[in-house]
């Protein structure tokens, strides 16, 4: 009974916290404050809640309750649009560069409120660049994922087209697994929210179509954003990607490097994760069997037979990563599939870091 009522305080201080700071938050942002009324999940009717025996809430519950009551589909999304409304991007200094890719520059970004940014350009004069960015623009605007890079807007100063994106300072996957070597765990970890990424991807209709460490940023308290959307496709609309066409890498499915068996669909990602995981765990892009001339490569992928896996690595690791390169997409795992597989499913701890979350 005194666990039961400690429990019930810890509950009612926990959504008055998040009341709070609800409010504060609209508050800074110059919005309408939430009323009481407005909040459905009362602190009375919590404790009534928590009062029946078969119910066990969490604080993230609590939190997210209060979220759906608000019109917002869970806590992140109330989060996350309450940061983005913030965070309009209007007047702003060009910092230093901080990455390159084949078609965009990336540079750091600040606005009068000391706010840090990502700003990736492309010069107007650029036709692929600029037709690379304007998908990358098309995908982004419809997307709002914890573990997908958040797009803060669009500038075209007449020079350049630039796209607004949440800065994640610690870089891309590759970039950490060139200083430090991963822990089995920790690509278990990376993977689990990759896959939730993909999850809300492939949810939207949206083939990532591009996955592979350098598009896999990382936070520094280890949270995963999938970026580079520059190959991405809604598989309601395919003439966008088909026009700017796919390129054979290391990370391609073999139905994309050989349309004739399928072409781009959400197993060929489920195939893209495979050579992934393959290189967080080996800390090298894919390695195949004479595969490192451009021409000898393509032939080994279309062939089927996929990158090779390391024997040292550990069986689920392993059994993972294969189910992942079937040959055959129709074979292969589905992501839903692949968050009940026990790599990632037996060291799964991640547990929203509510202070992360809301500020
Ligand atoms: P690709 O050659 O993969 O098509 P791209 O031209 O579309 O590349 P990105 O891969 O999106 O460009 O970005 C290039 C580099 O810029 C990344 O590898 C990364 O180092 C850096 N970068 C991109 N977005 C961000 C971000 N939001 N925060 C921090 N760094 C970023």
């Amino acid at each position: 009974m005194l666990l039961a009522n400690i429990f019930l305080f810890l509950c009612s201080q926990v959504l008055r916290s998040a009341e709070n700071t609800a409010r504060a938050i609209l508050r800074i942002l110059g919005c309408r404050p939430i009323q009481n009324e407005e909040i459905a999940v009362s602190s009375q009717q919590a404790a009534a809640v928590f009062s029946n025996p078969n119910y066990r809430a969490s604080p993230e519950q609590i939190l997210a309750q209060i979220a759906r009551g608000n019109r917002y589909s869970d806590v992140n999304s109330l989060a996350r649009t309450i940061s983005r409304r913030r965070r309009r991007i209007t007047d702003w200094e060009r910092g230093d560069l901080i990455g390159k890719g084949s078609f965009t520059s990336v540079y750091r970004g600040s606005n009068e409120d000391g706010f840090f940014f990502a700003a990736k350009g492309v010069s107007r004069k650029e036709h692929k660049s600029l037709c690379h960015l304007e998908n990358e623009i098309a995908i982004l605007e419809g997307l709002d994922h914890e573990n997908i890079i958040q797009y803060y807007g669009t500038l075209n100063d007449g020079e350049m087209v630039y796209i607004f994106l949440e800065l994640v300072s610690h870089g891309t996957l590759q970039q950490a697994y060139k200083n430090c070597r991963f822990k089995e765990s920790q690509v278990s970890h990376y993977t689990r929210q990759i896959l939730q990424g993909l999850k809300y991807l492939h949810s939207c209709n949206v083939v990532h179509g591009d996955l592979k460490c350098a598009n896999i940023l990382v936070t520094e308290s280890g949270r995963i954003k999938l970026a580079d959307f520059g190959l991405s496709t809604s598989m309601e609309d395919h003439s966008q990607s088909l026009k700017l066409g796919w390129r054979s890498s290391y990370w391609t499915a073999p139905e994309v490097a050989d349309p004739k068996r399928g072409g781009y669909g959400f197993p060929s990602d489920i195939w893209s994760l495979g050579c992934t995981v393959t290189e967080m765990s080996t800390r090298k892009h894919p390695q195949y069997i004479n595969g490192e001339n451009p021409l000898k490569l393509d032939r080994a992928i279309r062939s089927g037979k996929g990158p090779i896996v390391p024997a040292y690595l550990s069986h689920n690791l392993k059994d993972f990563i294969n189910q992942c390169l079937q040959p055959d997409p129709n074979q292969r795992p589905t992501v839903a599939d692949l968050l009940a597989h026990p790599f990632v499913n037996e060291s799964s701890c991640t547990q929203p870091d509510l202070t992360e979350l809301l500020f």
